[in-house]
C-alpha cells in the first residue's frame, strides 16, 4: 500500500517531500537583536506595565462573590413563563422545539379541557445544549418562553442540566422586565410604531452604566 497522500503522477509522494522541506526550511526566522536575546528589556516592560496597571480603575468583576446584576437585555438561560393559576403559558405549538439550532427543547403536548385545548404534558431544556440564541423566544407566539437574567449552571451529573416543567416555570412577575423588553422588540415589525430604541449600551449591568468599553483584550 503507497503511504503518498498525493498520487506520485501528480507530483505527490508525502514523505519524499516532508524529507526536503524539513532539510531546507522555508521560514526564515528574523535574528533576534541583544535586548530579545537577553530579554531583558521586554522583561522590565512588562513588570512596568503590571505595575502601572495596579493603579487604574479595576475592570474585573470578583465572581462569585460578587455577581452580575443582568438587565433586561440579557440572555440568559430560557424558562418558561407561568399564568396566574401556575399553568404554562406554552401551548404547546412546537415551534421554539422546531427553530432550535441544537435542539435542545423536546415538547411532549397535550390536551387539556378548556378553550385553549392545549399544553405541554412535558416540556424539557437540556441546557448544556442550549445556546441562549434566544430564537425559542422570538418564535413564541404566546410570549411563553423567554430569556431568563440566570447565568449560573451547576449541576453534578447530566440529568441535572436536563430542566423540566417544575424546574423551568417562572411567574410573571419575576420575569416582567424581560416581557416589556420583549414587547418593545416587536414594534420592528410594526411599520406604523414609532422604532424601538435600541437597548442601552453593551454593558446593562447598572454598575457599567455610562462607562466606555474597556478594551477587548483584556
Ligand atoms: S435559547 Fe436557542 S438554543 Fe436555547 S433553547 Fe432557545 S432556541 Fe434553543
Ligand atoms: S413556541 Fe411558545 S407556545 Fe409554542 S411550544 Fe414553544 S413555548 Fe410553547
Amino acid at each position: 500500500m503507497s503511504r503518498s497522500v498525493i498520487p506520485p503522477s501528480e507530483g505527490g509522494g508525502f514523505l519524499p517531500k516532508y524529507g526536503a522541506a524539513v532539510a531546507t526550511p522555508m521560514v526564515k526566522r528574523r535574528q533576534l537583536n541583544r535586548n530579545e536575546r537577553w530579554f531583558f528589556v521586554p522583561f522590565a516592560k512588562a513588570l512596568l506595565y503590571t505595575f502601572t496597571r495596579m493603579f487604574k480603575r479595576k475592570i474585573t468583576r470578583q465572581y462569585p462573590e460578587q455577581k452580575l446584576e443582568a438587565g433586561a437585555s440579557f440572555h440568559g438561560l430560557p424558562v418558561l413563563v407561568e399564568k396566574d393559576d401556575g399553568s404554562p403559558r406554552c401551548v404547546a405549538c412546537g415551534l421554539c422545539e422546531f427553530v432550535c439550532p441544537p435542539r435542545a427543547i423536546d415538547i411532549v403536548p397535550g390536551e387539556i379541557d378548556n378553550e385553549i385545548e392545549r399544553a405541554p404534558k412535558e416540556f424539557v431544556i437540556d441546557m448544556l445544549r442550549c445556546i441562549e440564541c434566544s430564537y425559542c423566544e422570538e418564535v413564541c407566539p404566546e410570549e411563553a418562553i423567554v430569556m431568563s437574567k440566570d447565568y449560573e449552571l451547576v449541576g453534578r451529573k447530566r440529568e441535572d442540566f436536563v430542566w423540566d416543567l417544575p424546574k423551568l416555570l417562572r411567574t410573571q412577575e419575576s420575569l416582567r422586565d424581560r416581557l416589556e423588553f420583549v414587547r418593545k422588540t416587536y414594534r420592528r415589525w410594526d411599520e406604523n410604531a414609532e422604532i424601538a430604541p435600541p437597548p442601552s449600551g453593551v454593558f446593562r449591568d447598572p454598575a457599567w452604566a455610562g462607562r466606555e468599553r474597556p478594551n477587548e483584550g483584556h
